[in-house]
C-alpha cells in the first residue's frame, strides 16, 4: 500500500468530538483534502458539540468575542464614516468569522487552540469600539440611553454590560434589568392592555344593565 506517507494532521473529527488537536497519521488523499479545506467555515460547532463551548475555556471566549463583533458590524455597516474609512473590512481576514456565530473553519479551532484566534478577535473588538464609542460622532449619536435608570452612562445593545429586550428590543443595563427583572416598556404595554380590556369589560357590563 503506497496510501500511508507519514504525513501527519490534525483530524477534524476528533477535534470536534474531544477537543483532540494532536496531529494524527494519515493517508495522502486525507492530507491534500484537509489542506484544500481547512480555512473554509464549514463546521458547524454549536449543532455538532455545542457542550465544547462550556468545556473549552478558550473556545467560550471566542463566541463571546464573536458576539460582541457581531454586534458591532451592525453599528459600523450603517455607518458613511465607518465605511469610507472601510473600518469594517480593512483588518477582517476571515469574514465569516463577523458574518455568522457559529460557522467555524478547521484552521479557526486550531488557531484558538493555540490562543492566537481569540488574541485576533480582541483586537479587532478594540479596533471596532473605538471608532463607535470614541472617535465617530454618528455611531455615539446612536448609543442608547437605559429605559430602566436614565442616566447618563450610555448603554449599546453589543456591551456586555447591556441587555436587549427580546420582546421589544429595548436596551438597558445588564445591572438594572437583573434588579428590576423585567422591561418598563413591555410593562407599560401589558397594563396598558389589560386596563383597557378592563374597561371593555365594564362597558359591556353596563351595557347589560
Ligand atoms: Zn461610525
Ligand atoms: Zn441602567
Ligand atoms: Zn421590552
Amino acid at each position: 500500500m503506497a496510501c500511508h506517507w507519514g504525513g501527519r494532521a490534525v483530524v477534524p473529527a476528533r477535534v470536534v468530538r474531544n477537543w483532540d488537536l494532536e496531529p494524527r497519521p494519515v493517508c495522502q488523499a486525507a492530507l491534500q483534502q484537509l489542506r484544500i479545506t481547512a480555512h473554509r467555515p464549514i463546521i458547524n460547532l454549536e449543532k455538532i458539540n455545542p457542550r465544547l463551548f462550556s468545556l473549552v475555556q478558550e473556545l467560550g471566549l471566542v463566541k463571546r468575542l464573536r458576539t460582541e463583533l457581531i454586534g458591532m458590524k451592525k453599528y459600523l455597516t450603517v455607518c458613511r464614516k465607518a465605511t469610507e474609512d472601510h473600518v469594517l473590512w480593512k483588518h477582517v481576514d476571515a469574514p465569516h468569522l463577523i458574518d455568522s456565530l457559529d460557522m467555524y473553519s478547521l484552521q479557526d479551532l486550531v488557531d484558538t487552540n493555540s490562543g492566537e484566534l481569540p488574541f485576533k478577535l480582541h483586537s479587532l473588538v478594540e479596533i471596532f469600539s473605538n471608532h463607535i464609542k470614541v472617535d465617530c460622532e454618528i455611531c455615539k449619536g446612536r448609543a442608547h440611553i437605559c429605559v430602566i435608570c436614565l442616566c447618563n452612562e450610555v448603554v449599546y445593545p453589543f456591551d456586555t454590560t447591556g441587555h436587549t429586550c427580546s420582546n421589544c428590543n429595548s436596551v438597558m443595563h445588564k445591572v438594572c434589568y437583573n434588579r428590576k427583572n423585567q422591561c418598563p416598556k413591555c410593562l407599560r404595554i401589558k397594563s396598558r392592555m389589560e386596563e383597557e380590556q378592563n374597561n371593555n369589560q365594564k362597558e359591556n357590563e353596563e351595557g347589560t344593565d
